[in-house]
């Protein structure tokens, strides 16, 4: 009988298939998990801090429905190479599902964090895109900042979901802003 046809594809290749996220190249949702859990640990026993934020492009599905599902996902690879840029060899950058993005900050308290964040949301603001037709485009987010450790926050979830929360909060209070 017939062995299945495998594609073959060189062992570096496939542990960055596993890893990372194809359409921006950013760290995929399993990989930050994985990254992230390490960076907790690290901090839990050097007494050190961790901080993450959780970014969400604002009105993305207006961007989809007025330019097209194509522009959309480079506007994705755009937001993706901002937070690449903007972040340092330590950080971990990854797109945590559809339009939202998580940079994770080593040894960064709330102020620095909070530095951080802003820079992002500046560039990500200030970003001169291209819609359907070559017409200009710009986009914000919306960024929620958490950290570690900080009461009640003992593992990866309860750190996603205090991100979460300042996220909504930035959200609410009307966008294109940080919130902790
Ligand atoms: P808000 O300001 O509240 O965040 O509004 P929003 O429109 O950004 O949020 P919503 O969750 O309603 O819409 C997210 C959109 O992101 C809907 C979905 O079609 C789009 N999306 C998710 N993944 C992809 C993708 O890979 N490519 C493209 N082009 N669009 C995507
Ligand atoms: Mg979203
Ligand atoms: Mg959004």
């Amino acid at each position: 009988e017939c062995p299945a046809v495998r594609p073959r594809l060189p062992a570096v290749r496939l542990a960055a298939l596993a890893t990372t996220d194809p359409l921006t190249l950013v760290l995929n949702r399993r990989a930050l998990i994985d990254r992230l859990t390490t960076e907790i640990d690290r901090a839990r026993r050097y007494d050190s801090v961790v901080s993450l934020l959780m970014i969400d492009i604002d009105h993305f599905k207006l961007v989809n429905d007025t330019h097209g599902h194509l522009v959309g996902d480079e506007v994705l690879r755009e937001v993706g190479a901002i937070l690449q840029h903007e972040a340092r060899t330590v950080d971990i950058v990854a797109r945590y599902g559809g339009e939202e993005f998580v940079v994770v900050l080593p040894e960064t308290g709330q102020e620095g964090a909070v530095t951080v964040a802003e820079r992002i949301r500046e560039r990500i603001a200030s970003a001169q895109l291209c819609g359907s037709n070559g017409t200009p485009l710009t986009v914000t987010a919306s960024i929620g900042v958490a950290l570690f450790p900080a009461p009640y926050v003992e593992s990866t979830e309860d750190l996603f979901a205090r991100a979460d929360e300042a996220l909504y909060r930035a959200k609410a209070d009307g966008r294109d802003r940080v919130h902790v």
